[in-house]
């Protein structure tokens, strides 16, 4: 198995989520870090660049403001100058019944995606639902962000659309032979975005809830957009029909308030995380909203991240 940071990978190990007889380390690989390029002609974030870095590098704060702000709330500062954005964006995913040490998951008896063979969560189902719990995956997409996975065997370049699948279990399409090398972010060109993230305590937590929006502006009317959710399904998914709503569009108020109802239609997160699940649904059209009003420069979307006591 391989290791970056190690702020999912050790914690795991010590409840024996992950169990991996051979453990590679990444840190050393000079090649991994650093930030290349520039807005306008796309960004190349190495995979092994630390949180900390990307949340606070010039670029990335001033042109692609939903990254740098996804990455400067994962987790804690310290794990943050630890963990690497390659590491978020390949974050195991979540459950209640699987984030547990080993002694609460085998009295409660295993589930199939370790030790076990049934869904705790959904016990007729054939497959997991854990949760994408990744803070900058759902972000990343909705930027166009592609990929590098590199092997032995050559390179490829993936969409984060094409790197997720929809299994608790088996959510990445990357092979176990490939490491991903680099984070590709397209040149700005007229996009703004925003994220907001629900979790539970302000100083850390993995979201159960997050938003993603990007628009491309061409003045006040709308040219383009990407709305993507994230953890509300084992992947992220994009609410492709709220942002063809927002096309050819001026971002008004009345338009937010139909669009954010359209972005929750694809928001149907399970009783398997914090919170309960349809009051996370309901805050995807909150927090919907709120993005794109952030984004317009209208009233309360400049808050970026919900904390619920
Ligand atoms: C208390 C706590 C709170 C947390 N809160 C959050 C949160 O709010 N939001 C959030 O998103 N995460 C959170 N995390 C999880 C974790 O800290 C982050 O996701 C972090 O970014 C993982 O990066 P890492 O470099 O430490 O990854 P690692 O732990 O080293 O690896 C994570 C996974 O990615 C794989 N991997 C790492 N690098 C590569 C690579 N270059 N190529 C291929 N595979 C790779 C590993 O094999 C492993 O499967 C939290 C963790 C803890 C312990
Ligand atoms: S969704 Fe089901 S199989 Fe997956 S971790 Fe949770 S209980 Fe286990």
């Amino acid at each position: 198995m391989l290791v970056a940071g190690g702020t999912d990978v050790y914690p795991n190990m010590k409840r024996r989520q992950f169990e991996p007889t051979v453990l590679v380390g990444l840190t050393g690989i000079r090649e991994l870090r650093g930030i290349r390029g520039s807005a306008r002609e796309g960004m190349t974030i190495g995979a092994g660049t630390i949180l900390a870095t990307v949340a606070r590098h010039p670029e990335v704060v001033g042109h692609y403001g939903a990254l740098a702000t996804a990455a400067g709330l994962v987790s804690s500062p310290q794990l943050r100058n630890m963990a690497t954005l390659g590491g978020n964006v390949c974050v195991d995913t979540r459950c209640n019944y699987y984030n547990q040490s080993y002694e609460w998951r085998k009295a409660i008896g295993f589930c199939m995606k370790k030790d076990g063979d049934i869904c705790l969560v959904a016990p007729g189902s054939p497959r997991c639902w854990a949760v994408s719990s990744s803070d900058t995956a759902p972000v990343l997409w909705s930027l166009g962000a592609r990929v590098r996975l590199v092997s032995a065997a050559g390179e490829r370049t993936v969409g984060m659309d094409a790197l997720y699948r929809d299994d608790g279990i088996e959510y990445l399409a990357r092979r176990q032979d490939e490491v991903l090398t680099d984070i590709l972010l397209p040149p700005v060109d007229g996009w703004k975005s925003a994220y907001l993230k629900l979790r539970r305590r302000g100083s850390f937590d993995f979201p159960v809830l997050g938003v993603a929006v990007a628009v491309r502006l061409d003045g006040a009317v709308v040219r383009d957009a990407r709305i993507v959710l994230g953890a509300v399904a084992s992947r992220p998914r994009a609410a492709t029909e709220a942002a063809a709503a927002l096309v050819g569009e001026r971002l008004a108020p009345e338009l937010i308030a139909r669009v954010a109802g359209l972005a929750a239609g694809p928001s149907k997160p399970l009783d398997n995380t914090d919170f309960t699940h349809p009051y996370r649904k309901k805050m995807t059209r909150v927090f919907v909203a709120r993005a794109l009003r952030g984004i317009a420069g209208l009233g309360d979307g400049a808050r970026s991240v919900e904390e619920v006591a």
